[in-house]
């Protein structure tokens, strides 16, 4: 008899209830992590679904877990396949009893259990699913998920007032060996047919997958570095490692769980100092957990062109111009330097993610869809319910949206980009021109782009559009759409 933990976005020790509560059976253990092909095929627009930067910090993230597992005494039993097909054939094998994991909210990784559980049922095997993802349970939220509120701050406002957020659990600190398995070895970049990404030396931080860099992170950015204290002021920079707490990359793996975040906060604000930035950070959990039940709320919605809104917009998909805003040469430095660090790099800062994603649907009026799946392919913080949730908001079809809202380029760029930094960082032909010009490059006279050695239509691209016209015409197209709903 043994039982079997399945991990999935959930690589770590530390407050993990199904391991908790599999080991409380107190016989032998199958621990296992299954690479799934369908999460390395291609997303609907054609873009690996899971690029090399996110398949590289996975990699590192199951190999960390795994030497974890190996210093308690046990180990990772590692698989290539359908975890619908692989975990039923375990089961049978070792006389598997029961299989423990943490439950997903989405359509494929829902569609998974499903059938995992329907296969583990014919063979009379328990299945024990818990929820894990969040700061609050399910079971601690004022209402039933079915009953959410659809805004925001009415979500936050009940929670905060309402709801208490639990404790994370203890890692294990010994476990038994594994039954007699081969525990099988971890795929490599290039059997999953992925190039080894080389990350630009500008970027703002070096990602490294696993539990232990994510806890390591935690602390330098909150006790080493001190960063907490000042995180409300500095959270919309772009440019450094620590302006945020670059915490996504773990959490979205589950290499960290936010309730370790918030008990590192909550002591930091004992220990040292409890302010307007130290809450910033649990607020902006709280968007991640928002998203999460929005998702398991509305179910496939979320993926829809017209959104959780259901809102029919035309939207364009014009490949040529989209090449121009995933390569970063639409002409306005602010969001090429942003896409340009997306490729280079794998991460953008929120500020930048807000930015583009307003330019290719309310500048570019361009499927959003498109502008997600890119960001699932190369984003290495790619979380289902933050990615696409964000995305129906900046599309303005999100369940709260507020009609046609959008950014003003040339504004962004002058609020937090004032000297240019962060452009001439990622756009290293537009480095001879003055900060005050260099997010107009396309008003430069000639022999002003003489003296700053650089040639607009030849060194850097004129503007894809006029941004003006172009926010006039998607909103009429945006309006069009109201009105028929
Ligand atoms: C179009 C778009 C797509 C996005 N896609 C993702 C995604 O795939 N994965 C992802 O984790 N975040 C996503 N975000 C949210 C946000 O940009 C990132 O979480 C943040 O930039 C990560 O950097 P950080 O850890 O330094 O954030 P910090 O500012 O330090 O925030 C701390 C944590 O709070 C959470 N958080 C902060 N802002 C948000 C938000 N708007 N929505 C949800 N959670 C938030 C994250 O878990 C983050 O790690 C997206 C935002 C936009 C506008």
């Amino acid at each position: 008899m043994a039982s079997l933990v399945w991990f999935r976005n959930d690589l770590r020790l530390h407050d993990h209830q199904p391991l908790d509560q599999a080991l409380r059976r107190k016989q032998p253990m199958i621990l296992l992590y299954c690479f799934d092909p369908r999460q390395f095929g291609q997303t609907a627009f054609g873009f690996p679904k899971t690029g090399a930067y996110r398949a590289q910090f996975l990699l590192e993230s199951v190999a960390d877990l795994r030497r974890s597992l190996q210093n308690l005494g046990s180990d990772l039993v590692v698989r290539v396949g359908l975890p619908e097909d692989i975990i039923p054939d375990l089961v049978k094998a070792h006389g598997v009893t029961a299989v423990y994991w943490h439950e997903e909210v989405t359509t494929e990784e829902v569609r998974v259990e499903q059938a995992l559980e329907k296969q583990l049922a014919s063979l009379g095997c328990k299945t024990k699913i818990y929820w894990g993802s969040t700061l609050y349970h399910p079971d601690n939220l004022p209402f039933k998920i079915a009953r959410l509120p659809e805004v925001f701050t009415q979500f936050r406002q009940q929670v905060e007032r309402q709801s208490p957020v639990d404790v994370a659990l203890p890692p294990p600190t010994q476990l038994s060996p594994l039954p007699q398995i081969d525990p099988g070895p971890l795929p490599t970049l290039a059997s999953l047919d992925l190039d080894s990404p080389t990350p630009s030396d500008r970027a703002v931080l070096t990602f490294k997958g696993g539990a232990t860099a994510g806890l390591k992170r935690l602390h330098h950015y909150v006790w080493d570095a001190d960063c907490l204290k000042s995180y409300k002021q500095t959270r919309n920079g772009m440019v450094g490692a620590n302006y945020s707490s670059k915490l996504s990359a773990w959490l979205a793996l589950g290499c960290l769980s936010p309730r370790q975040i918030y008990a590192t906060v909550r002591q930091y604000e004992v220990d040292r100092v409890c302010n307007d930035s130290t809450y910033w950070l649990i607020f902006e959990l709280l968007w991640r957990d928002y998203f999460r039940f929005i998702c398991a709320k509305h179910g496939d919605s979320v993926f829809y062109p017209s959104g959780l809104r259901g809102l029919p917009i035309e939207w364009k998909q014009d490949w040529a111009r989209f090449d121009r805003w995933r390569n970063g040469t639409t002409g306005f430095p602010l969001v090429d330097a942003n896409m340009r660090e997306l490729a280079q790099s794998g991460f953008m800062s929120n500020r930048g993610r807000q930015n583009v994603a307003s330019f290719l649907t309310k500048n570019l009026g361009l499927d959003w869809r498109m502008g997600a799946e890119w960001f699932e392919s190369l984003l290495i913080d790619y979380d289902v319910c933050s990615n696409y949730g964000n995305w129906n908001y900046s599309a303005g079809v999100g369940n709260d949206a507020r009609g046609f809202r959008y950014f003003n380029m040339l504004k962004q760029s002058k609020d937090y980009d004032p000297d240019g930094l962060y452009v001439k960082r990622w756009l290293p032909e537009l480095q001879g021109i003055p900060a005050a010009k260099v997010h107009i490059p396309w008003q430069l006279q000639p022999v002003e782009q003489k003296r700053f050695k650089v040639t607009i239509g030849v060194d850097y691209p004129h503007p894809v559009v006029d941004l003006h016209q172009s926010i006039l015409a998607n909103e009429k197209i945006y309006t069009a759409a109201t009105e028929l709903r």
